[in-house]
């Protein structure tokens, strides 16, 4: 199977980095083929701008800088800077895609959020299929990247109990809610259940080797590990256009919850 591992640490020497590299000769001793998008080590151009389309020069005189229009427009035309077309085809080779990152102010690190704004091009993962008061686009289990796997591996400076139902954090199922459903379950990924390693201050050889072992066993079972079961869009249960649950759907949830089956 072909794996993309998106990959967002400054330092190899870092937890994050030893890793990547485990993960990487891991995946390739199974029989994978592996290839990594280390964005530091590219130098990746986190922000959206107008030079994310070749034909800036050709801009009308006045005409201004639309995100989402300028990225439709090169997306179509095949005016997409090189390194946004370059990552396109590696997310359209993969089977699977693994994002791996250190949990930074709670979220990703700025540098990965800029990898997805800038190769979510309009066309790519938004803005596909009908859109209509009867069909609002394929998107939310359907979409350009229907049919491939993706896993969060993540680093946390806090604790498990930190991130639990009643933790200060919030629950981890909800701080990853964005990623996970609005990054990964929108163009279409199954998304496995995320691999998080908690109070990574406290990791030494003996605890390092556990979470390897850990981490390993969670490769391995890539194509068989249970996606989480987010609803579908466009399969029943949500009112369209409202795009609200209908009523006798989880009547008594609400919030991010109530989108899990
Ligand atoms: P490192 O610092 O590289 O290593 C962690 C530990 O693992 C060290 O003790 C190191 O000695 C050991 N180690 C590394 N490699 C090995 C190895 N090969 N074998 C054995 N031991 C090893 N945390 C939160 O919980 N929530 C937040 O919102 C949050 N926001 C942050 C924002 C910023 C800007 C920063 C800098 C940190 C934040 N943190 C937060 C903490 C952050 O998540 C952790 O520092 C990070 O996840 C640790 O990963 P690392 O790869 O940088 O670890």
């Amino acid at each position: 199977m072909n794996i993309l591992l998106v990959y967002a640490h400054p330092e190899p020497k870092s937890l994050n980095g030893s890793l990547k590299d485990f993960s990487v000769k891991h995946l390739e001793d199974a029989g994978h083929t592996v290839q990594v998008s280390d964005l530091y080590a590219m130098n990746w151009k986190a922000s959206l701008d107008a030079d994310d389309s070749t034909d800036r020069q050709a801009r009308p005189p006045g005409m201004r800088f639309d995100p989402s229009l300028d990225s439709k427009r090169a997306f179509e035309n095949g005016l997409q800077s090189k390194d946004i077309a370059l990552e396109q085809d590696k997310l359209r080779w993969a089977d699977a895609v693994i994002l791996q990152f250190p949990l930074w102010w709670f979220s990703m690190p700025a540098i990965l959020k800029g990898w997805v704004e800038r190769v979510y091009a309009f066309g790519f993962a938004y803005g596909v299929g009908e859109h209509s008061d009867a069909r609002w686009g394929d998107r939310y289990g359907e979409g350009t990247l229907a049919g491939k796997r993706a896993m969060l591996v993540v680093t946390t400076g806090g604790w498990e109990s930190h991130y639990s139902a009643r933790g200060i954090n919030g629950p981890i199922d909800d701080i990853l809610f964005p990623i996970q459903h609005g990054i990964l379950y929108y163009p279409g990924f199954d998304v496995l259940p995320p691999f998080v390693i908690y109070r990574t201050g406290r990791t030494d050889e003996a605890r390092f080797a556990k979470i390897r072992d850990a981490l390993g066993q969670r490769l391995d079972d890539l194509w068989t590990t249970a996606p989480i079961p987010f609803r579908p869009q466009n399969a029943g249960a949500y009112h369209i256009p409202e795009l609200t649950l209908r009523p006798d759907v989880a009547p008594d949830v609400a919030g991010f919850a109530a989108h899990t089956a």
